[in-house]
């Protein structure tokens, strides 16, 4: 595994693709980009979705959010965990035995002092922190979130990060008022924290380096421009996409059905639930046709399977069927369930 990307480096490539329009974007937009592509990140991870892409969303935002704000984001990670729980003081995290309190029961002021040695140590050996390196660091704080995760899923993982989330809000407004960033900076360490550990569980062998340096391997994936030429809400388009995508698999309908026009009785009427939901756009259209068509191809999937005689034409019915599966497969992150 390559340690590609360091804090820096990543926030250095956000900066130069998007620090021009995020200049001219408030702090409130991007914030809600952020939390859009956190819960599309939870929603992909239950449902099996693309959760890389995800990621790679939910970090960017993040580092948006956090160059907006002019916080160096490497630098609080660091700060609020310096290789230690910033509550129990210790790793792995006794939190749990402690009820948050210090491992040696030291009071505030001393804890403080402990926090800032341990950042100092930390950063005296290596000026600069790699993503895959925080990844690991906060398995070996914490270890029960993986032990968590497995037992019962991510939903504990995904409740404590959009707790985060919702905290830096607060955080925001306060500074707003009074112009102190320090509470503003620990929420952004502790989302952070939270996106940073959810990779290391869910994609524990893979580099989140290459996932994010593949994202931006043609610039912005939008414009295809560095610095970014997006406009404003200019993710808009996806319901075209979606148009394009019902259109896409209506045509492989028909295709299938030309290869065995016997199957018009069978699967006709699918085609007129794609009209429907190509000429509405509405959602919940979209996912009645693709439901049924995914419910009635694998029906057929399955009988074709079960027979005998299998023949040269039965094979192109077959590979017809499973190439509009396949297609289906890429809605389950817009329209799942
Ligand atoms: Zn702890
Ligand atoms: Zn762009």
């Amino acid at each position: 595994m390559q340690d590609a990307l360091t804090f820096t480096a990543f926030s250095k490539k956000i900066n130069e693709i998007y620090g021009n329009v995020n200049e001219e974007r408030d702090f409130e937009y991007i914030y809600s980009y952020l939390c859009r592509n956190c819960s599309y990140l939870s929603r992909s991870i239950l449902r099996d979705g693309n959760s890389k892409l995800f990621f790679a969303k939910s970090f960017s935002w993040l580092f948006s959010v956090a160059g907006k704000l002019e916080v160096d984001l490497g630098d609080v990670f660091r700060r609020k965990y310096p290789r230690a729980c910033p509550y129990c003081v210790t790793a792995p995290c006794q939190c749990n035995e402690t009820h948050r309190a210090p491992v040696n029961k030291a009071p505030a002021h001393a804890v403080r002092l402990s926090l800032i040695n341990m950042y100092n140590t930390d950063m005296n050996s290596s000026a600069e922190l790699g993503l895959e390196k925080a990844i690991l660091r906060m398995g070996e704080i914490y270890p029960a979130n993986k032990a968590i995760w497995k037992a019962f899923g991510s939903f504990y993982h995904f409740s404590r990060l959009f707790e985060e989330l919702g905290e830096i809000h607060e955080a925001y407004s306060g500074y707003k008022k009074d112009g102190e960033k320090i509470k503003l900076e620990e929420e952004l360490a502790d989302v952070t924290a939270w996106l940073l550990s959810a990779w290391g569980i869910h994609h524990k062998s893979d580099s989140l380096s290459d996932c994010l340096l593949d994202y931006y391997i043609d610039n912005c994936p939008v414009c295809k421009k560095s610095p970014c030429v997006c406009t404003e809400y200019s993710d808009r388009p996806q319901m075209l996409a979606d148009k394009a995508s019902l259109e896409e698999v209506k045509a492989k309908i028909v295709e299938l059905i030309s290869l065995d026009p016997s199957l018009k009785a069978e699967i006709g009427e699918l085609l007129s639930s794609m009209d429907q939901a190509i000429d509405t756009v509405s959602t919940v259209d979209a996912k009645q046709a693709v439901g049924s068509v995914k419910r009635a191809l694998t029906q057929m999937e399955g009988a074709i399977n079960k027979a005998d005689d299998v023949t040269g034409r039965t094979n192109k019915v077959l590979a017809s069927i499973k190439s509009i599966l396949s297609t289906l497969e890429s809605f389950k992150d817009y329209w799942p369930g």
